[in-house]
């Protein structure tokens, strides 16, 4: 999941192809993925819980100077020796109180980092 993570940060969309279930890809997902990696400006990832065939995380990203959260727990299947992305389901953004660490790992506290 973190490789996965990382190749959208670096736009090296043929891992990500490799990485995701050949079918659920949309016809034209080569393109999706491109214009995704060019579009978003990701930030940090957070690794909530990962179990053998789940992960759940939160990865931040910049949208129009605005910080977005994409929260979600994501489901894997071994083909060959080969962990493959096979489905995710979207779960409501975590939340922060202003003492709390903030998300992006600065060691500042919330309110004094990215609260907004
Ligand atoms: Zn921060």
């Amino acid at each position: 999941m973190r490789s996965r993570y990382s190749a959208f940060v670096l736009g090296k969309v043929d891992y990500l192809l490799q990485t995701s279930a050949p079918e659920n890809h949309a016809p034209n997902e080569r393109e999706l993925l491109k214009q995704s990696c060019a579009n978003t400006h990701w930030l940090a990832l957070k690794v909530i819980e990962a179990k053998e065939n789940t992960v759940e995380f939160s990865a931040f990203y910049e949208v129009k100077d605005e910080v977005e959260q994409l929260h979600e727990r994501s489901s894997f299947e071994l083909r060959g020796d080969q962990w493959i992305y096979v489905s995710g389901v979207f779960l409501p953004p975590l939340t922060f109180g202003r003492n709390d660490p903030c998300w992006c790992s600065s060691g500042k506290k919330y309110k004094k980092c990215h609260s907004g």
